[in-house]
């Protein structure tokens, strides 16, 4: 029989990542603090609980995608949190990108209760939460990997198990890095064709075919042209994986020039009202009050 699954946090990733765990014929119990996000699973046969704890009571396997390391800490171990409708058992597997250190910690005060815990984050934006194409790196016991395998395929496509618990937030913040430096190259390369008078969207399309292609050139620079800075990815959310890669970085005494230089980019525009709710394309921003420029649709100054 399949297992019973909860879920905590249905924000711009964990409601499409929700659908796609009841769309593969799980029960699904939801939870999410703002209410009102929980009405479109519960249309679809999801239940919905009270608390995160009411979750874990009804579930065998919880999921939680919520923001950063003190949420997460907050709806399993807070009050009214997983841990207190937990029993020996049961399986938290948490999908948000957070400190590693934070989740060993977690990982560790659940075991004394007998819940085992994988760390999951996930990289392919909002577009891959939907399609259920998202890129899964996993942290914890092999064996529990391997049970849990089947509800990760229903959100993911490339699932890898990286190692013991705290590795897949530590393979996540890798990620960052090298999608943090992609799509400052993105930024760069824009800002350069619109100063030179080209049509951008030419140039799109000739660099996407080439050596320079990248998630970021396919998926965020249409949305920079057409100045659509909905976000997929919010920029607070982005700068707060920043300050924890940066952070990871440190203790273990890495530089990452690159990576700082984008946190500081994002400094510049996130003090502008407003700016940090935006998609974190809106990196194009700090580079365009640095060249006079906007990136747009038409021949440009
Ligand atoms: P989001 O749209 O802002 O959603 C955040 C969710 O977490 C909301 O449901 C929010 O509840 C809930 N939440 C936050 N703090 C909470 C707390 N203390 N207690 C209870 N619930 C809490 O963010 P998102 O884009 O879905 O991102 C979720 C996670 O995935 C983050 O760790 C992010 O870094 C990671 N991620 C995002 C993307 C992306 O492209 N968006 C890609 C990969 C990974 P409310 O509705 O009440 O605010």
């Amino acid at each position: 029989m399949k297992p019973k699954v909860g879920f905590i946090g249905l924000g711009i990733m964990g409601k499409p990542m929700a659908k796609n765990v009841l769309k593969a014929g799980y029960e699904l119990t939801v939870f999410n603090r703002t209410s009102s996000k929980t009405e479109e699973l519960k249309r679809t046969g999801a239940k919905v609980a009270s608390s995160p704890a009411q979750v874990a009571r009804e579930s065998d396997i919880v999921i939680t995608m919520v923001s950063d390391s003190p949420d997460v800490r907050e709806v399993v171990l807070g009050k009214n949190g997983i841990i207190e409708g937990s029993r020996p058992g049961l399986i938290l597997i948490d999908m948000s990108t957070i400190s590693p250190q934070v989740t060993v910690e977690i990982n560790h005060e659940l075991g004394r209760r007998g819940v085992e815990m994988l760390d999951a984050p996930v990289s392919g934006g909002e577009k891959g939460a939907i399609e259920g194409t998202l890129s899964i790196m996993v942290g914890g016991k092999k064996e529990v990997f391997e049970r849990c395998l089947p509800i990760l395929k229903s959100m993911g496509r490339k699932i890898t198990h990286i190692g013991p618990s705290g590795a897949g937030q530590w393979a996540k913040l890798c990620n960052q890095v090298l999608a943090s430096l992609n799509l400052l190259a993105v930024c760069e390369g824009l800002v350069l064709a619109a100063k030179a008078g080209l049509d951008i969207n030419k140039v799109i399309e000739a660099l996407s075919g080439g050596a320079a292609q990248s998630w970021a050139l396919l998926n965020q620079a249409p949305k920079i042209v057409e100045r659509d800075f909905s976000p997929g990815f919010l920029v607070k959310l982005h700068q707060k994986d920043l300050r924890l890669v940066l952070s990871a970085a440190e203790s273990v005494g890495v530089s990452l020039p690159g990576t700082s230089l984008v946190h500081q980019l994002y400094n510049s525009i996130e003090s502008e009202e407003g700016a940090s709710m935006l998609g974190n394309h809106a990196l194009i921003k700090s580079l365009e009050k640095l060249a006079g420029c906007e990136v747009k649709s038409q021949v440009s100054s």
